[in-house]
Parts: structure tokens; C-alpha cells; sequence
């Protein structure tokens, strides 16, 4: 076990003890899941997707991804692990085909005690349903690779696995989805070098008329939260978040997540949304907002478009 990964370890846990402790203290009664099978045959939709996920536990959500993609007849490669942090099963599908390869993640597991909608029932959702217009929109010589991860939440040991095992050659770059269903300003995040990878994402971005530190953000590092991605960026691949947020909130988050010991403390006070439900009991599909979700569907579209 390397330093990197003790460190994103022992990051896992402070995470999952936080939210325990966060969800104790706020006893709301859950809402039940949506019923699978209605799901799997509904449209193939973000919003109507949310409840693939949103409200069921661990195990129950890494079988409703694999059960989606039976049902829609999508070849799709699993990936299994185990280490002594714990195991799971990441899954895989590939369109497109070609030498260049952009990666798309959304991990599938939530906190403990969390409905986890936009924590990531949201990212997934927007995925699967991205894919039926894949094929089109990749252009000649791009494969996309959709990754839905498991453990994230346990300091990317998910992605951490599949990096470890898998040849990474090829990878133009990697966006790792995360709090997708909030808001109306997109933020690509732990981007603060630029590459060329980054320029033909912003670029993508202003094509749709999204202007920068409006429409959209490019955050540096963010020392407090993280997500897959930097399990890729850690191996040399560029790699970085996407998240939307709304806007008028945008210098209020700006602060929270920039400085992580204001954060902690505002952890316990008042977060900014989308934060205010991130990781607690609230994090529920009645709170996603479908014109979010739909926003960063578009902008995926364009950048893979770009890409
Ligand atoms: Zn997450």
C-alpha cells in the first residue's frame, strides 16, 4: 500500500464517520425507493433514472446498474475487488471505437444513511441516459468509457482498483461526476494546470454559450472534497471533477470548499447548496432539480462532441 493510498484510506473513514455522526443528529423518516422494476422500464430519462439508486442501500445499487444494463441489452464488463478496505464491483461500458479513449465515472455507492440522489444517483443517471446517444455524438477515432464505480466513498478504492489494474494508455482524460441534480453553473473542479484535455472541455462549454465564472467554473484543487477522478490524476492522467452549482452561491462556495478548516467547522453550522444535504439523511430525489440534471447533459454531450 502506497502513501497516496493510506492517505485516500484514511480519508475514506473520516468521511464515513462524519456522515454517520451528521445523520444521527437528523432523524427525518426515509423515502422509500422506487420500485425497481418500474425503473427499469420507465424512460430512459435522467430524472425518472434517479430512482434506479436514489434510497437504496450499497449492494441494492451496484445490482440496480447492473440490472439497467441487462435490461437495455448494453454489453457491459464488470471489474471486481477486494482488498482490506472493503470490495465491490465497478462496471464498464465502451462506445465508440478508436485509439483515443475519454472516461466518464460515476460512482454508484452512496454514504451510509444517505439517500445519496445527488450523491451520485444523479451522475448515474445522467450517464445511463447519455447512452443511447453516444454513439453519435463520439466522433471518429474516440472511444467513451462510461465507469460506474463502487466505493467511492471509501476514498475512491473503487477507481483506485480499476486504476491499478487496468492499462490507462489512450486516456485523452477522465471526468469523474459528482453532484450533478443542484443547480444552474457548472464547475470543473481540481483543474487548476491547464492541458489540452481542459482546453477542449471549456472549450465545449463556451460552444453552448456558457461563459466563464458564470455558465461555468474551473476550480483549482479542492483540498476538502474529492472524488475518482484523482485516482486517475494520480497515475499522470488528466483527470477532473464536474459538479453543478447554483450560482448565486458561488462565492459562498467558493469559500467553503477552498478552505478546508472553515469548512469543518461550517460542516457542523450552515453549508451552502448544494453541500446542505450533501452526505446527510436530506440527500433525497425530491430535492434534484431536473434542469440541472438536463444542463449537465448537454454539456456532456458537447464534450464528448469535443473531445
Ligand atoms: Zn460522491
Amino acid at each position: 500500500m502506497s502513501l497516496r493510498d493510506v492517505g485516500f484510506f484514511v480519508r475514506g473513514r473520516i468521511n464515513a464517520g462524519l456522515s454517520r455522526a451528521l445523520n444521527r443528529r437528523r432523524a427525518a423518516p426515509p423515502a422509500a425507493p422506487a420500485p425497481l422494476g418500474q425503473v427499469l422500464a420507465g424512460p430512459c430519462a435522467p430524472h425518472a433514472l434517479l430512482g434506479l439508486l436514489a434510497g437504496r442501500a450499497n449492494d441494492e445499487r451496484e445490482a440496480a446498474v447492473a440490472a439497467w444494463l441487462r435490461a437495455r441489452g448494453v454489453p457491459f464488463a464488470r471489474h471486481r475487488f477486494e482488498t482490506f478496505e472493503g470490495r465491490g464491483e465497478n462496471f464498464v461500458v465502451e462506445v465508440g471505437s478508436g485509439d483515443r479513449v475519454l472516461v466518464l465515472i460515476a460512482h454508484h455507492d452512496a454514504v451510509p444513511g444517505s439517500p445519496g440522489a445527488n450523491d451520485n444517483a444523479a451522475a448515474v443517471a445522467i450517464l445511463l441516459s447519455l447512452l443511447p446517444r453516444l454513439g453519435r455524438l463520439a466522433p471518429p477515432g474516440l472511444r467513451v468509457r462510461l465507469l460506474f464505480t463502487a466505493c467511492e466513498e471509501l476514498g475512491y478504492l473503487g477507481a483506485r482498483a480499476y486504476v491499478r489494474d487496468t492499462p490507462l494508455g489512450g486516456i485523452a482524460g477522465v471526468l469523474s461526476l459528482e453532484l450533478c441534480g443542484i443547480g444552474d453553473s457548472l464547475a470543473v473542479w481540481d483543474a487548476a494546470a491547464p492541458t489540452p484535455f481542459r482546453a477542449r472541455v471549456t472549450g465545449a462549454l463556451e460552444g453552448l454559450g456558457l461563459r466563464a465564472d458564470e455558465g461555468y467554473h474551473v476550480v483549482g484543487r479542492i483540498p476538502v472534497f474529492g472524488s475518482d477522478h484523482r485516482a486517475f490524476a494520480g497515475a499522470g492522467v488528466p483527470a477532473y471533477g464536474l459538479t453543478i452549482v447554483p450560482l448565486r452561491e458561488a462565492d459562498a462556495l467558493r469559500r467553503f470548499v477552498l478552505s478546508p478548516g472553515r469548512s469543518v467547522l461550517m460542516h457542523l453550522v450552515r453549508r451552502p447548496p448544494p453541500f446542505d444535504t450533501y452526505h446527510t439523511s436530506g440527500d433525497a430525489a425530491a430535492t434534484i432539480h431536473p434542469a440541472a440534471l438536463d444542463r449537465v447533459s448537454r454539456a456532456l454531450e458537447a464534450i464528448v462532441a469535443a473531445a
